[in-house]
């Protein structure tokens, strides 16, 4: 038996049971005052009735017959106490009838309990009564009859409950060994589970979940693989000249041409290595974000300074268009540069030779949006989602796919939002917004 089972079975046993208890003895205390009160009201009637063949009659006759042979009527007039009807009138020696209320119940001293009526006259008081015997036998037999059905409805319902039990098990044992394959890097086949409720979508989320796993799985191979291929094209740049300078056949002109080479390759895997420990290290949120009053215009002039002697060498014109007065932001100006940089260089590297960056920063409903706009190749649709993600990269970006990974954190970490829009073929536009407050 599965432990969800256990369970429902547990829970039926704590909650329904005394549930059950307390409504047969709940039932059972109310069916005996409604009873009482029928029976009361019986003998009332009774009673008038009593009274009225005795006043019309104009006698006390001891003789009456009534329709309920088992209720026993006397009359006490003047401290005597009289009988009304036949049989056993021995009830009265055995019950003190001085002080006895209007209604209710009484018990004689050899122990019997009865229910009675008080109907005072002007010929006397009219006292019926009624054996509890024949009302206690009823209540007993309705609880009996009640615990039959609570206990047979309790036996049917163990196995019902077992059923249910098997039903919520079956898909969760299913999502349960899916995990375990997840686990082991299984990422393959859904879920067949379609039991419209939340199971179903926890069976989705994790379908969902293996796939976002099997993406990011694939992506960290193809990084691996990449960094390898990324890193073994300067390594092997740098060993080539490297060899050609130690054997020392160069001219003095090209020792220095390739000594520039390897300076350079050398900065390409500088950069890739910085990228990568950057990037683990804003995931991990380890860099303590250096935030101060900054000059919009400043961080960029700054940047866009730096991007033009790139943008020169495919002769781009980067153009700067200030629409708003310059403002004091609250940011980490390194961190915000970069964003900058890196808009800016895909920008360049996406872009035909002799076009045109727009960098503009306007006013916008959600605050100062800071625009990198190019006419360049654009971006599909499909890719838009993944161009955030690490490791994502065009092939033919010829860098590592972190950088926009990077602008993701470090502008979530500032909480600016950010977002591209791109048309293929016409080109993209890669911006960020900054909060007015
Ligand atoms: P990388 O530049 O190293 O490839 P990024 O994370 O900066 O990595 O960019 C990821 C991918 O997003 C790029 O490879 C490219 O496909 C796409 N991309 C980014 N900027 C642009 C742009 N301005 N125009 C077209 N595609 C872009």
């Amino acid at each position: 038996m599965s432990k969800i089972t256990k369970k429902l079975i547990r829970y039926f046993i704590t909650i329904i049971i005394p549930l059950m208890l307390i409504i047969v003895v709940g039932s059972g205390i109310l069916m005996s005052k409604l009873f009482e009160k029928v029976e009361i009201d019986k003998l009332k009637k009774t009673s008038e009735y009593i009274y009225s063949t005795i006043s019309v009659e104009s006698n006390s006759s001891t003789n009456i017959m009534l329709e309920d042979s088992n209720v026993k009527a006397i009359m006490i007039r003047d401290s005597k106490v009289l009988p009304i009807t036949r049989g056993n009138m021995n009830i009265h020696r055995n019950i003190d009838l001085s002080n006895l209320k209007e209604k209710g119940s009484l018990s004689s001293k050899t122990g019997e309990d009865y229910l009675y009526y008080k109907l005072s006259t002007s010929i006397g008081d009219i006292i019926t009564f009624k054996s509890k015997i024949d009302y206690t036998n009823f209540l007993i037999s309705i609880i009996k009859i009640q615990s039959i059905i609570f206990t047979l409805g309790a036996i049917i319902v163990i196995p019902l409950i077992s059923l249910i039990g098997k039903k919520f098990t079956i898909p969760i044992i299913k999502i349960q060994e899916k995990a375990l394959e997840i686990a082991e890097n299984k990422f393959e086949g859904g879920l067949n589970i379609e039991t419209d409720d939340e199971i179903e979508d926890l069976s989705k989320s994790i379908i969902y979940m293996a796939s976002e796993l099997k993406q990011k799985d694939s992506l960290q191979r193809e990084f691996i693989a990449n960094v390898s291929h990324d890193f073994k094209t300067p390594l092997s740049v740098i060993r080539g000249y490297s060899e050609a300078i130690k054997d020392g056949i160069l001219s003095q002109e090209e020792v220095h041409q390739y000594s520039n080479e390897v300076i350079e390759e050398v900065d390409k895997l500088n950069k890739m290595v910085i990228d990568i420990i950057n990037l683990s290290k804003l995931q991990d949120k380890a860099v303590n974000s250096n935030k101060s009053y900054k000059s919009l215009s400043g961080i960029i002039d700054t940047t866009v300074e730096r991007m033009s002697f790139v943008a020169e060498k495919k002769h781009i014109d980067l153009e700067v268009k200030f629409q708003i007065e310059d403002k004091l932001i609250l940011c980490d100006e390194q961190q915000i540069s970069r964003v900058m940089y890196n808009f800016i260089e895909n920008a360049v590297k996406f872009s035909e030779e002799f076009s045109r960056i727009l960098i503009e920063v306007i006013n916008n409903e959600d605050g100062i949006k800071v625009a990198v706009i190019d006419n360049g190749i654009g971006i599909n649709e499909s890719d838009m989602k993944d161009i955030w993600n690490r490791y994502y990269k065009h092939k033919k970006s010829g860098g590592m796919g972190l950088g926009l990974a990077i602008c993701k954190e470090i502008l979530e970490q500032h909480n600016f939002k950010y977002g591209v829009t791109s048309k293929p073929g016409e080109g993209s536009e890669f911006f960020f917004l900054i909060p007015s407050s």
